[in-house]
């Protein structure tokens, strides 16, 4: 904003803070505000129309005739005042006539003025009516004008909404009407579908107050919140660990730049010295940097905007105190939630019930709060370029995960359409529930034990429903992630009876906690405080466990106590090498021999188990075997071991595949090695749940899987379509010589066989 602008703006807002004041009604505190404004930029005409019953109405005006006033009516889209409002943009013409939107309304007398000046006004990010000068004379408003007009119109935003002038469900709905329907396409992270409304992660924060009472103290609060919004940044990117799951560097450079960048400060500041509250003035840059951006037609820019957007955001909740996301404000019961990325406890914090469906902006299959997504059921849309861009708070979804496309502000046609198959794919899935209690065998009689991943107490209600064979994996850090501080012994032995009765005489495997990587816990850090470069491979699991020694007692204390009386299967994580297993079965030895001493009932038996994903634990099985009753492969974290790939960084996100001889081979030499010593192999990782990935896993020997709950029912299903010895041969056959594709190949001899495995 330019000094001159910086004064107009503030001559103006001196004087609307007074309209504004006054106990005057609506409609004569907005004529007043015309002929303030007419008088100060010294133009003829001044007009102001708002939204009513879904049209432009002339609301109040100076120089054109008074009888137009409620009478001069436009849709939007209409005529120059319906194009302002339909792209919430800014007009100005030096010939108002010559422009192609230019309609002529005999009514208000407006013939004799040439010029035209209009901008939009708006309210959350909706256009709900236009602010517009106009002159006799031909010639184009200088931009300081226009500026003084667009920090005006956003005053006005605030009086017509506090003087109930419009009627804000009219602009939500007229806006998604007007913006129509947009198709987005992304990478499915969770299958399924979902129909409700956009709810922002971090909602936009409403600006209840526009006009300054005091600039100096606006400055200082502006001030105050650049400070803290660069401390975060800062530590954020010292941490190496913003935005769990993946953002990456490149994003942190701009914020980082944005954040200190000195341009985007002065005219924050200069917004404020025009009367604007520092909510509005970062709010008013904010908007005229969009409008400016909206010109340019360049996807990187694009994403560049979207950094500031996230940022000017940051800024606003830092200086409004506004500092929930959507989980603390009263979810809406068909709530899609929108954001660029989420941490697993983050996901967690939201009412289940309420929550139909997460679309993010970058996301990949294994990382946690997609783990945690499916497992509470909720289609998740993953690496939706330009998502923020298209989608606004409140406009109608229908997210289709399963095609990897989100309908946004669908017409009825499509939701119609989209209804249908919702109601087919429900069919389905009554038909996976029916087979609860079936028992996964394939065609040539092998049994499989089909299992669930669980985490949560409400997840064993699970076990039911899909009448899965127990729980293979049940990850007790689940329990810590939802926690705000560390979950004393009683509360967990607690947690850990409910689940051992709720799933009666079907086995559990508790795994002990597997903290870090994406999975991160503000109230147990690394003791010198630093962050991680590289916390997947870092300070985690058992290597926590295992220093941390307080807290793998404890844990073994609960167990091994919840247990009582009945059988206990403990697994230890990223166990890498033998030694640590070794170690990690000491702390659970100590515990039962303190317990034996007490005199408390023991566990009637306890197997004891590893986690095979970290490669190196397969060179020393034989090592181990003999310790061990069970193993299960971790094939989330194993695949970023084996191909030193990231599981959260959305840039690997589909790079690896699951159906590659390197895996497939590995785990089958696992399955070799252990053959004969009596270990019972499982695999718990997501690949499991998937059934063409399922198939390969039959075919090269695995008989166990503990997968996602929603996955029982279709792969219980495909494995009754299976012959083992039939998938057995044909595995040997393609993983001796691998085909280009192994996955079309597979896909294709299981089209053969009828087999669906979509
Ligand atoms: C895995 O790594 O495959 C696994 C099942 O454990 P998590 O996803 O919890 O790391
Ligand atoms: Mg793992």
């Amino acid at each position: 904003m330019s000094i001159g602008a910086v004064e107009a703006a503030r001559t103006i807002l001196t004087s609307l803070h007074e309209v504004m004041a006054s106990r005057s009604n609506a409609q004569s505190k907005l004529n007043t505000v015309v002929e303030v404004i007419g008088e100060c930029l010294d133009s003829e005409v001044c007009s102001i129309y708002l939204l009513r019953e879904g049209m432009l109405e002339l609301f109040a005006t100076r120089g054109l005739a008074q009888e137009a006033v409620h009478v001069t009516r436009m849709a939007v889209g209409e005529g120059l005042v319906g194009s302002i409002a339909d792209r919430i943009e800014t007009l100005n013409l030096a010939e108002a006539a010559a422009h192609p939107d230019f309609m002529y309304r005999p009514e208000t007398g407006e013939d004799k003025f040439h010029s035209f000046a209009g901008v939009p006004i708006v309210r959350r990010e909706r256009a709900v009516g236009a602010l517009c000068v106009q002159h006799v004379e031909p010639r184009r408003y200088e931009e300081v004008e226009i500026e003084a007009l667009q920090t005006v119109a956003m005053v006005l935003s605030e009086l017509i909404v506090n003087a109930d002038l419009i009627d804000e469900e009219d602009a939500r709905a007229l806006s998604a009407a007007q913006t129509g329907p947009e198709q987005l396409r992304g990478l499915t992270l969770v299958k399924g579908l979902a129909s409700g409304v956009a709810v922002y992660h971090q909602p936009r924060v409403t600006i209840e107050h526009i006009v300054a009472e005091d600039t100096e103290a606006e400055r200082q609060r502006v001030i105050l919140a650049f400070d803290r919004m660069r401390e975060q940044i800062d530590r954020m990117a010292n941490q190496a660990e913003f935005g769990v799951g993946g953002e990456h560097e490149e994003v942190l450079e701009t914020y980082r730049m944005f954040a200190y960048d000195e341009g985007w400060t002065r005219r924050i500041n200069e917004a404020i010295d025009s009367g604007l509250t520092a909510e509005a003035a970062i709010e008013r840059v904010q908007q005229r940097t969009r409008m400016r951006m909206r010109q340019i037609d360049d996807p990187l820019l694009a994403d560049r905007m979207h950094d500031l957007e996230d940022l000017a955001n940051r800024l606003l909740r830092i200086v409004s105190g506004q500092l929930g996301t959507a989980a603390s404000m009263g979810l809406r019961n068909d709530a899609i939630l929108i954001a660029r990325n989420l941490g697993p406890a983050e996901l967690l914090e939201y009412d289940k019930r309420r929550l139909k469906g997460v679309i993010l902006e970058e996301g990949s299959l294994t990382s946690h709060v997609v783990i945690v997504a499916r497992a509470m059921g909720i289609p998740v849309l993953g690496r939706v370029r330009g998502l923020r861009g298209v989608v606004r708070e409140g406009d109608p979804l229908l997210l289709d995960a399963d095609q990897g496309t989100t309908m946004v502000r669908p017409s009825a046609g499509i939701v119609e359409a989209f209804d249908a198959r919702f109601a087919r794919s429900r069919e389905r899935q009554a038909v996976y529930a029916g087979m609860r209690d079936v028992q996964a065998t394939t065609r040539d009689g092998t049994r499989i034990n089909v299992m669930i991943n669980a985490g949560l107490r409400d997840d064993v209600a699970n076990l039911i429903t899909t009448g899965a064979d127990g729980i293979g994996l049940f990850r007790t850090e689940f329990q810590f992630l939802v926690s705000a501080t560390l979950p004393q012994r009683e509360k967990q032995t607690r947690l850990y009876r409910d689940v051992m009765d709720a799933a009666g005489d079907r086995p559990v495997v508790f795994r002990t906690v597997d903290i870090g990587g994406d999975k991160t816990l503000p109230y147990l850090r690394h003791d010198d405080g630093e962050g991680e470069e590289n916390p997947a491979m870092g300070w985690r699991a058992l290597r926590v466990a295992l220093e941390r020694d307080a807290l793998l007692k404890v844990q073994a204390r609960a167990l091994l106590e919840a247990a009582g009386g009945r059988p206990l299967n403990v697994m230890f994580p990223m166990v890498a090498e033998p030694w640590e297993f070794d170690a990690a079965k000491a702390v659970f030895d100590g515990q039962l021999a303190y317990l034996r001493r007490q005199k408390k009932q023991l566990p009637e038996a306890i197997r004891y188990g590893v986690m095979l994903e970290v490669p190196s634990l397969a060179e020393q099985l034989d090592l181990l075997a003999p310790k061990i009753q069970f193993l299960s492969i971790g094939t989330n974290d194993l695949t970023q071991f084996l191909f030193a790939a990231d599981r959260s960084n959305p840039k690997l996100a589909e790079r690896y595949d699951w159906l590659s001889p390197a895996i497939l081979r590995f785990v089958r030499r696992v399955v070799r090695t252990l053959d004969g010593t009596g270990v019972d192999i499982s695999v718990c990782g997501e690949m499991g749940g998937r059934r063409l990935e399922a198939l390969a896993l039959l075919g090269i020997g695995i008989r166990r899987l503990s997968i996602t709950p929603a996955a029982v029912g279709p792969i219980k299903e495909l494995v009754g379509k299976i012959d083992v010895a039939e998938a057995a041969a044909a595995m040997d056959g393609w993983l001796a010589a691998p085909p280009a594709d192994l996955r079309a190949e597979m896909s294709a001899w299981a089209a053969a066989r009828d087999i669906s495995v979509d």
